[in-house]
């Protein structure tokens, strides 16, 4: 059904076209944007191989959808998925700690010879 005679005007007609309406938002709309868009994103792998990018939970990597909800994940010190601990916070500090070491002990040679 059609229903639109030659001397009406749809909702479609009188649409106004994307470049002008950009032209008039940018002269009108005060834009404050900019703290959100700093805002931590989401980095969830989505189907289509992209990153999620929606706002992540505050204090957490991930949005509310992939992980960040409250009372989502294992609680603090957990240890019922441990099994060699190369990924625990320890073992991150430990390497950390012998990176900055060898870096300083490779300086001290350099600086010497
Ligand atoms: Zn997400």
């Amino acid at each position: 059904m059609s229903g639109g005679d030659a001397g009406q005007m749809s909702h479609l007609d009188r649409k106004v076209p994307s470049e002008r309406r950009a032209k008039r938002m940018a002269k009108k709309h005060k834009r404050n944007t900019t703290p959100m868009l700093a805002s931590p994103r989401c980095g969830a792998r989505t189907r289509r191989g992209m990153l999620c990018r929606a706002p992540a939970v505050s204090g957490r990597k991930r949005c509310r959808m992939h992980g960040g909800a409250k009372g989502s994940g294992a609680p603090k010190g957990n240890s019922n998925a441990l099994k060699h601990g190369v990924f625990t916070g320890e073992a991150f500090a430990e390497r950390a700690e012998l990176r900055l070491l060898i870096s300083q002990a490779r300086r001290l040679l350099s600086e010497t010879s």
